[in-house]
């Protein structure tokens, strides 16, 4: 080849990149307009969701525009399908979303059109909890994830009819496409299952973090675990990884407590509250030295702080129904005993996303025995299924 022919081929080759980074740019723009997507809308309390069709906003400065492609469904879900918290209706739930990344809006330089994603809660990056790296604990919690708008106050889609409401968890990802944010907004490996991704976004972040972060067992140590669902067998799972021993499952449902001591726990109780700390005493008589309570019952968590070994601590992670009490002995507490509660297993998701995906790939968090993946069109008779105790982890796949 001589020298013009080289020259000619180089000339061609950088033509054709620019045509293809003018043809980038040009999708780019077109995906930063209004888009239309398929989102399961939930129009009342305590009804089915209905997969309609909307128009989601286009992502503004700081938001990233995903296609959703699996998301996962956790009981805070079904709690304001079907309680009343305050969140507008109607509106779109959903905060477990993996997919790629189609648009980012102004400012975005984490994220890049393309990128596989997972999406976890939000926050704002620059209150005291924020700046202290502790974003779960983040003072615009509430307005950022609950508010059922956008961060920057738009509502985030049309229906139908007018104002659907969503940017729940920062998401709201029971939807074809979400609008997220940098923050919220997590990068994985290019080949990582979609399906196995979505619920790192919050419920298997909330029990291995629980376990990793907040109470960080040392090998050896003992460790409870107060009902066996995703969240509970996602600190299980950590748990057995941290060489915690003995590892005591606990719940109403044999089965689940069989797929417990499968995935590593050495003792199996069928709880009654009545019962429950004579039957720990049994297997630790000084004591269980941590106790992780996803059951939100009261006499359940009592009868966990009247187990604890000394310094042992308990935490509580669910959302309990208004007007819950916990009535216990403050002398139960002597002995450097401590309640504390988690959010989000205390997990700063662009950190903690990362390393769980790494444990997974090493064979040490095997969440993939507790996931049963639905076509989005199935969404309600999921939810049926994990409500009645079918599946443990039931995983939208959006085709
Ligand atoms: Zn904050």
């Amino acid at each position: 080849m001589n020298a013009a022919v080289i020259a000619a081929n180089a000339a061609a080759t950088a033509a054709s990149a620019a045509i293809t980074a003018a043809d980038a740019k040009t999708e780019h723009a077109a995906a930063r307009q209004p888009t239309a997507a398929t989102a399961a809308v939930l129009r009342a309390r305590g009804t089915a969701y209905a997969l309609e069709p909307v128009t989601l906003a286009a992502p503004g400065p700081g938001q990233v525009l995903v296609e959703i492609r699996a998301c996962g469904i956790c009981h805070t879900d079904v709690g304001v399908q079907n309680y009343e918290q305050g969140l507008p209706l109607p509106q779109v739930l959903g905060h477990e979303g993996a997919g790629i990344v189609l648009a980012t809006g102004d400012g975005v330089t984490s994220v890049e059109r393309g990128d596989h994603v997972v999406l976890s809660y939000a926050s704002c990056g620059h209150c005291g909890n924020c700046s202290d790296d502790h974003p779960q604990y983040c003072s615009d919690f509430m307005l950022l994830n609950y508010a059922g708008l956008l961060a920057d106050g738009r509502v985030p889609m049309q229906g139908r009819d007018g104002p659907v409401y969503g940017g729940f968890f920062g998401q709201s990802s029971f939807a074809t496409h979400a609008i997220a944010y940098e923050r919220n907004t997590v990068k994985i490996p290019a080949d990582l299952d979609f399906a196995l991704a979505a619920p790192f976004g919050c419920g298997m972040q909330t029990g291995a973090g629980t376990v990793y972060n907040s109470l960080a067992p040392k090998a050896g140590q003992s460790l409870a675990i107060f009902g066996t669902g995703s969240v509970g067998l996602a600190a299980l799972m950590a748990a057995v990884d941290s060489g915690c021993s003995p590892i005591i499952a606990v719940d109403i449902n044999q089965e689940r407590i069989d797929l417990a001591l499968q995935l590593g726990a050495t003792h199996g109780i069928l709880s009654d509250p009545d019962h429950l700390a004579a039957d720990l005493r049994a297997i630790l008589p000084n004591g269980v030295n941590f106790i992780v309570d996803t059951t939100g019952i009261g006499p359940i968590i009592r009868a966990g702080t009247e187990s604890l070994a000394s310094r042992g601590q308990l935490a509580v992670l669910a959302v309990t129904p208004p007007g819950s009490e916990l009535s216990i002995n403050p002398n139960l507490l002597l002995g450097g005993k401590v309640i504390r509660g988690a959010v989000e297993g205390d997990a700063d998701p662009q950190v903690f996303i990362p390393e769980l995906i790494e444990r997974h790939r090493a064979g040490r968090f095997p969440h993939d025995r507790l996931v049963t993946t639905y076509k989005f069109s199935a969404i309600n008779e999921a939810v049926a299924d994990m409500r009645a105790g079918r599946v443990v982890k039931p995983v939208l796949v959006m085709d």
